[in-house]
C-alpha cells in the first residue's frame, strides 16, 4: 500500500474476517476515465486479480497490500474530503468484503463507482454504485473470462468500457455493441491501449462508423504517466 500520513490507517477494533480487505493503495487523484473524467476522486485499489491482461498497467496490485477493515478504509477515504470514490484493482470483486465496502461508501454519502473486469458476478453490487465494466477484447488475452450474464445487471447509470489494442479488437467491440444493443442501454466507452494504439486512429474509426460510443483516453496517463498512486 502506498503509505502517506493521509493514508495510514489508525488501529481499529478487530473486525470479522468478512469485514477485511487487502488494499494496495488509497489515493486522491483526478478521475482519468469514464463519465466522471476530470473530477477529484479518491481511489481505493484492492489487491489481487484472477486475470492477466497483456497490457495490464496495475500488475503491482496483483499481490502484497495491507489488510484493512471496511471501517478503516472509510476513515482514510473520509480524510481526503471529496465526494467521488472509485473502487478499483486488481479486480475488486475478487474479495468478498468488496460488496460491504461499496455499500458502506454509499451509506457515507459518497458518489461511488466500481471498476471491474466483468469476469466476476456483479449481481450483488449495491444499485447506488455506478458499475464500469471492462469487457475484455480478444487482444487482452482474457476475453474468454468475460461473464456476459453481467450485462443483464446493468442500469442506465452504468458503463461498459472496451480497451482496444488494434483493429481486430475494434471490430470485435463494434460487433458486441450491436449484438447486445449496448448503446441503447448504457454509456459505452472506447479507449485505446495507452502506448499501443494511436488515439487519433481509434477516433477516426469511430467517426467513420458513426458509432454511438464515447471515445476516451486515460487522462491520468497524460498528466502523470504510469506513476502508481496517480
Ligand atoms: S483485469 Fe485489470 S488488473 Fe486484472 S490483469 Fe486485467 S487490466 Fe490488470
Amino acid at each position: 500500500m502506498k503509505v502517506t500520513s493521509q493514508t495510514r490507517a489508525e488501529p481499529v477494533a478487530e473486525p470479522s474476517a468478512l469485514n477485511r480487505l487487502r488494499i494496495t493503495e488509497i489515493f486522491l487523484s483526478l478521475q482519468g476515465e469514464a463519465r466522471d473524467v476530470g473530477r477529484p476522486t479518491v481511489f481505493v485499489r484492492l489487491t489481487g486479480c484472477p486475470l492477466r491482461c497483456r497490457y495490464c498497467d496495475t500488475a503491482y496490485a496483483f499481490s502484497g497490500g495491507t489488510s484493512m477493515s471496511v471501517e478503516a478504509v472509510l476513515k482514510v477515504v473520509a480524510e481526503h474530503a471529496v465526494r467521488h470514490v472509485t473502487v478499483t484493482g486488481g479486480e475488486p470483486l475478487a474479495q468478498r468484503a468488496a460488496l460491504p465496502l461499496l455499500t458502506a461508501l454509499c451509506d457515507a454519502g459518497h458518489a461511488v463507482s466500481l471498476e471491474t473486469s466483468g469476469a466476476l458476478d456483479v449481481a450483488g453490487v449495491d444499485p447506488r454504485v455506478v458499475k464500469v465494466i471492462d469487457l475484455k477484447c480478444p487482444d487482452s488475452g482474457e476475453a474468454g473470462k468475460n461473464r456476459l450474464e453481467n450485462l443483464r445487471h446493468l442500469g442506465p447509470h452504468d458503463q461498459v468500457k472496451f480497451v482496444i489494442y488494434g483493429r481486430a479488437d475494434y471490430e470485435w467491440a463494434r460487433s458486441q455493441l450491436k449484438a447486445f444493443d449496448l448503446a441503447a442501454r448504457v454509456e459505452v466507452l472506447f479507449s485505446p491501449v495507452h502506448g499501443e494504439l494511436e488515439p487519433a486512429l481509434l477516433a477516426e474509426w469511430i467517426l467513420a462508423d458513426r458509432l454511438p460510443v464515447r471515445f476516451q483516453i486515460q487522462l491520468h496517463k497524460y498528466l502523470w504517466g504510469d506513476t502508481p498512486g496517480r
